[in-house]
């Protein structure tokens, strides 16, 4: 059995649904849902108690990791993304490449180039 992750809203236990509803006869208790993936934020069981979250914790979070305080700049140097083009069947050298933005260049990539989160060529 796989582990069970508990959904990280305040005040999920606090919406009376069935299947919240858990516990002995004549002891049940509404509880945090419990789920092997949570679909929301991949910590919650619903857009609501995700929102519940980020009213109460959002301007903390960003005080943490860094709070945005300049305007940025989208720019050739920057533009890069990544896209598939489905339509190709046996072809995976010119299946995925990168695009930019500002100038529509394309450049080839491998699928291993793809799908490795931190291979870019945006250099700001
Ligand atoms: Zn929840």
């Amino acid at each position: 059995m796989s582990e069970l992750k508990l959904c990280q809203g305040p005040n999920c236990h606090q919406r009376q649904t069935k299947d919240r509803l858990k516990g002995p006869k004549g002891n049940k208790t509404y509880q945090t849902r419990r789920r092997s993936n949570l679909y929301y934020g991949n910590n919650f069981c619903s857009m609501q108690c995700m929102d519940n979250w980020l009213n109460i914790y959002v301007d903390r979070a960003i005080d943490h990791f860094g709070r945005t305080t300049e305007v940025k700049h989208l720019t050739e140097q920057n533009a890069w993304t990544k896209d598939i083009n489905w339509r190709l069947d046996n072809n995976d050298e010119l299946r995925y490449y990168f695009v930019n933005g500002i100038t529509n260049e394309q450049r080839p990539l491998t699928k291993q180039q793809y799908d490795d989160n931190n291979y870019t060529l945006n250099t700001s």
